[in-house]
């Protein structure tokens, strides 16, 4: 992209990040993982226990949840980009404080801008509401398609609601399994890239 810096060079730069108060408490900064130039991105709500030792996102328990939802539907982890609401594991795992969010806003906007996916899943209530605004019920929307910016936000249930809740067996499970359909459908419907359709000609 003309005018923008790199997605290493912002990575580089944001792990030294001091501008909330979760910066005193990780190990280190989480910024994504995945392809830069992925059509499908997932955001999530903030590193946990195991992503803040590794400094990836989704590699505990509710990561092993998105890699098999993935393999099911025949999409590489690499393929993809994997980013959280905020960058650094919040205190004892509680939910990210809007002033802490509103703090790494301008990366995580930054990060879109970059990849430019043309698939947005936001994982959980923490995502939705970022994309979709403070008022948005997880339960409500997820599985349906929201234009947004030019892309496609797709809500569903966080990995780790599904964990906590019934696990595999549950009501909430199948429907995380469809909203997955739903993704691998949105992304073969979407457009082509400008220079791909050139080629044709
Ligand atoms: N939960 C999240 O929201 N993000 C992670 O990276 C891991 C667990």
């Amino acid at each position: 992209m003309d005018g923008m810096r790199s997605l290493q060079e912002a990575a580089l730069e944001a792990s030294t990040c001091t501008r909330c108060r979760l910066s005193e408490g990780r190990t280190q900064v989480v910024y994504g993982v995945g392809s830069p130039s992925a059509d499908l991105m997932f955001i999530g709500e903030g590193p946990g226990y195991h992503e803040d030792k590794q400094g990836e996102p989704f590699v505990g328990a509710a990561g092993q949840l998105l890699n098999q939802m993935l393999a099911e539907i025949e999409i590489a982890r690499e393929d993809v980009y994997i980013n959280n609401v905020v960058m650094c594991r919040p205190p004892g795992n509680r939910d990210p404080y809007p002033d802490e969010i509103e703090s790494c806003k301008p990366w995580l906007d930054e990060r879109i801008a970059l990849i430019e996916p043309s698939v947005v899943v936001t994982l959980g209530n923490w995502a939705t509401r970022f994309i979709l605004g403070p008022r948005t019920s997880i339960s409500r929307v997820r599985g349906q398609r929201f234009p947004w910016n030019g892309r496609t936000v797709i809500p569903t249930f966080h990995p780790a609601a599904i964990l906590h809740g019934g696990g595999q067996a549950s009501s909430q499970m199948a429907a995380l399994r469809s909203d997955f359909q739903e993704i691998r459908r949105a992304l073969a419907e979407r457009p082509e890239p400008v220079e791909e359709q050139l080629g044709l000609f």
